[in-house]
């Protein structure tokens, strides 16, 4: 998508004035977008927030002064691993020593320069990396603002599954996902794009957001009964989505449920 025609779904989104956060990407690496500095800008301009999850890699001193001035809200890497041999398991590249690099430049510039801009770490956590959730911890917690875990989903299933009754999955009442040509899916997870709940260009977000299949498809999660044909009758990332709990532990905020835990550093040990 070209960034004239994100700035169409932008001015419509700003217009509305009711998008919290909007990041720019799905589920590619958001550093590699065109005219990045123009999507954010825009974004910013629209008075909504943006928020970038990132792998970091291409995160150059030259990118990592562009996010900072201009202004995004939050920028989060996936790491998951505190070791080259793990980040080669889970991530499978060689590029672990780098992304330190990267990432310490980054919280430099942010720290010297007074940004607002908050910085985050995420680790998600399966059999090949759960060791060293600790050590990820007590080591990120003296540099960023928010490390975030949570459980490694696959084969239809959390590892930790937590046997509570379905409920109704928060993603379709406040995510709308946009792919590249246009077209609405009802979720991030739909990756082989098998519904189309229409098209941003020809239809407007308004009409699709408050459209009959999203209405229908809400209605079935707030009554249970989701029909088999939809793809969010095998899916238990609505987990990931449940409320979540509040605790205070010296100096950290931790906001939590079965299966995901933000821990917001308020004061750095
Ligand atoms: S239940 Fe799963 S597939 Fe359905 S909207 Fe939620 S995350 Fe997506």
């Amino acid at each position: 998508m070209t960034y004239e025609q994100a700035k169409v779904i932008y001015d419509e989104t700003a217009f509305k004035g009711g998008v919290t956060f909007a990041p720019p990407h799905i589920w590619s690496e958001p550093l590699l977008v065109h005219d990045l500095d123009k999507h954010i800008e825009t974004i910013k301009s629209g008075q909504n927030h943006i928020s970038i999850n990132s792998n970091g890699l291409l995160l150059n001193k030259d990118k990592a002064k562009m996010i900072l001035d201009q202004g995004v809200d939050s920028f989060f890497i996936s790491i998951d691993a505190f070791s080259t041999e793990s980040y080669k398991l889970t991530r499978d590249s060689d590029e672990y020593e780098l992304l330190l690099d990267n990432l310490h430049v980054f919280i430099n510039l942010r720290n010297a320069g007074g940004y607002k801009t908050r910085i985050g770490v995420s680790f998600v956590s399966s059999e090949s990396n759960r060791h060293e959730i600790t050590s990820f911890r007590n080591y990120w917690s003296a540099y960023v603002d928010v490390i975030r875990i949570n459980e490694e989903y696959s084969a239809n299933s959390f590892n930790t599954f937590q046997n509570t009754k379905r409920q109704p999955c928060l993603s379709i009442f406040d995510n709308m996902v946009i792919n590249h040509k246009g077209d609405v899916i009802f979720c991030c997870l739909d990756e082989a794009f098998q519904t189309n709940l229409g098209n941003v260009f020809n239809d407007g977000i308004e009409s699709i957001w408050n459209g009959d299949l999203l209405s229908q498809l809400r209605n079935r999660h707030l009554n249970n009964s989701i029909l088999e044909k939809d793809l969010c009758s095998g899916c238990d990332v609505w987990r990931l989505f449940m409320p979540y709990k509040t605790i205070h532990e010296n100096g950290v905020t931790i906001n939590y449920n079965d299966l995901i835990k933000f821990y917001n550093i308020y004061e750095k040990p």
